[in-house]
């Protein structure tokens, strides 16, 4: 297996952890690292790593065939054309760009140089994200209708870049686009209408958090939502079939899955709730529901970084697929466009 030698741009927090997966990595040669920060080269030094002079000393290196991208949202695209240009191939940290223009001036290069250029959509390879894809696939809680993914947490937008606007801060381009990647590869329809608002609660220039509500051709409705004032999450995920529904509470995969089981003579017992009383609202008869755990999911059979490694070498189809990537990049600027906004 030749290895490939790559090159790593900006040594901050993913630069670091994309390091330390390259490292072991037998079909990879990492070449060293490149950051604007002097601090972050002295980490890489720390670190064991080759530090190079400058980002032209990466381009003039023979031997880095692949850069990886792993700097603010807004340098992607420069860093990416140089990139190209230079004859490397390379991996982009999403979001990809900042406009549908920018990639498209991106995709062109690439075409123009035969290089490839790949997008980092890991959170396709979540567990969490398999167990739905899974359910989607074997039916166990029916056809599924409704989809609700979120992200909550309460730190409020976290760093410096993430919270200025020019540089693509904000959640919609933060976790908006893995949350949506994973709706437009699950939910094979296109968007029929499209619902969204923008949060800017705590006062920043970039949206701290939104819901999108999206309802396809099919008939499927996918809500993703992502907030950074929940101090009490909402599961992860929420998705609802016509035979049940499932729940995940968290990446850990904690969660539920309640069936029917098809008994039509067990009916509910009307309950007092609140100051009433409900039979439309009380718990199903005990016969008329089980409890399922979650579906194993299906583990991809190759990681993000192999599919990479194979597709340069090889060939192979990108898992990722750039039309995919814009698809979602559009969808992001339609988002930006129409959305409602909550101050
Ligand atoms: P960060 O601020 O921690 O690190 C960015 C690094 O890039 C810094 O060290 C900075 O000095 C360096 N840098 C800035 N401009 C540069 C340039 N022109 N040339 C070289 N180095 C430069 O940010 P981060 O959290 O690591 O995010 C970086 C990218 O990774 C972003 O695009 C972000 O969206 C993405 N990201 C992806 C995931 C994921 O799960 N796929 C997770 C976190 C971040």
């Amino acid at each position: 297996m030749e290895k490939l030698g790559i090159a790593i741009v900006g040594y901050g927090g993913m630069g670091t952890y994309h390091a330390s997966t390259l490292i072991p990595e037998e079909y990879f040669d990492l070449k060293g690292i490149w950051d604007i920060a002097k601090k972050q080269r002295a980490l890489a030094e720390e670190n064991d790593l080759h530090v190079f002079e400058s980002f032209e000393a990466v381009l003039e290196d023979k031997s880095v065939e692949a850069i990886l991208i792993a700097t603010p949202n807004d340098s992607h695209k420069a860093i990416a054309i140089q990139a190209l240009e230079a004859g490397k191939h390379v991996i982009c940290e999403k979001p990809v760009m900042l406009s549908t223009e920018e990639l498209d001036e991106v995709l062109a290069v690439a075409e123009k140089a035969d290089r490839i250029f790949m997008v980092h959509q890991n959170r396709r390879w979540d567990p969490d994200f398999l167990v739905i894809k899974e359910l989607m696939h074997n039916h166990q809680i029916g056809e599924i209708f409704q989809i609700e993914s979120r992200v909550h947490g309460a730190n409020g937008i976290p760093g410096d870049w993430r919270h200025v606007k020019a540089q693509g801060g904000g959640m919609i381009l933060d976790w908006g686009v893995h949350l949506l990647d994973q709706i437009h590869t699950l939910v094979d329809s296109p968007i029929k209408t499209m619902r969204a608002d923008l949060s800017f609660v705590l006062g920043n220039e970039v949206d701290d958090g939104f819901t999108v509500t999206l309802i396809h051709e099919n008939g499927l409705k996918s809500v993703v939502e992502v907030g950074t004032t929940n101090y009490v999450k909402l599961p992860r995920w929420y998705v609802k079939g016509t035979e049940g529904t499932a729940i995940i509470e968290d990446w850990d995969l904690s969660g539920t899955m309640i069936v029917a089981t098809g008994d039509s003579t067990a009916t509910p017992q009307p309950i007092q709730a609140g100051v009433g009383l409900t039979k439309t609202m009380a718990p199903p008869s005990e016969e008329a529901t089980e409890e399922l755990a979650l579906p194993t999911p299906h583990m991809m059979n190759e990681s993000f970084y192999f599919n990479f490694y194979r597709t340069v070498r090889e060939g192979a189809e990108p898992i990722v697929k750039n039309e995919e990537v814009r698809y979602v990049m559009q969808l992001m600027e339609r988002i930006f466009e129409e959305a409602d906004v909550i101050q």
